[in-house]
């Protein structure tokens, strides 16, 4: 099994860094595919979860790979251009894809989370990109007031400089704190009885597996592109990051 570097716990003491923020790591390579190999630990993301898989390098005595992809199939496959013929690699994310993700990814629980709170619409599927991102909400047909209400109010949380907390917790415990959004929970199979979370203090509390900047202010502001009628009941919102 992979030990899985981001999926670490940060348990809010400023002086251990968020594990979403590591870089670079040191690994052994595990197996060896055709076009692919395995570590016995990553902080490469996998594609999955509405979030695109990271890129980036393998790097081994003065040589080095690209790695295009990552996917998980049972294990997490880092795909490579050329497979090092070595144990030891270095891991190097490139960093500006992944902290446009962490931006994205958080930006979409602050979405959801205000717009569940105003509309009682539920996140019924969502997509981050590096430079876009979009959320489908259901129930709901979006006013254009609607919208403005829903930007400044996800940039006024952002203002705020809201700290984002990443832990696990048991299921009986986070019914409890999840007083909003509770179907997110109903989604995720009872067998699993310790859930990641990602807890915006006092704004937003949701599993997700995603990767997530560690403070609000990282976010610089929602900017609203399209809204988009995805079926009757269900309309996409479209957004950037200014
Ligand atoms: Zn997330």
């Amino acid at each position: 099994m992979t030990e899985v570097l981001y999926m670490g716990e940060w348990k809010g003491d400023e002086s251990v860094q968020n594990p979403n923020y590591i870089r670079e790591f040191d690994a052994k390579v595990t197996k060896r595919g055709e076009t692919y190999v395995v570590l016995d630990r990553t902080t490469f993301y996998a594609l999955g979860g509405g979030q695109p898989s990271d890129t980036g390098m393998l790097r081994w005595d003065g040589e080095e790979t690209n790695v295009s992809e990552v996917l998980k199939k049972g294990e997490i496959r880092h795909f490579v251009d050329e497979v090092p013929q070595v144990d030891e690699v270095q891991g190097v994310l490139d960093w500006d894809l992944r902290y446009a993700h962490m931006r994205m990814h958080t930006s979409q629980h602050v979405l959801s989370s205000v717009v569940y709170g105003m509309f009682k619409a539920r996140t019924a599927g969502n997509q981050v990109h590096a430079d876009h991102s979009r959320v489908d909400f259901q129930p709901i047909k979006f006013e254009d007031e609607d919208l403005q209400k829903v930007e400044r109010e996800c940039n006024e949380i952002i203002d705020r400089g809201v700290p984002v907390h990443i832990y696990e917790e048991t299921r009986p415990v986070l019914e409890e704190k999840m007083t909003e959004q509770r179907y997110i929970l109903d989604m995720i199979p009872k067998s699993i009885p310790k859930l990641r979370v990602i807890d915006i203090l006092g704004v937003d509390i949701c599993p997700c597996a995603g990767t997530h900047v560690k403070n609000t202010s990282e976010l610089g502001k929602v900017h609203i592109l399209e809204r988009r009628s995805k079926g009757k009941d269900i309309d996409r919102i479209v957004y950037e990051l200014l």
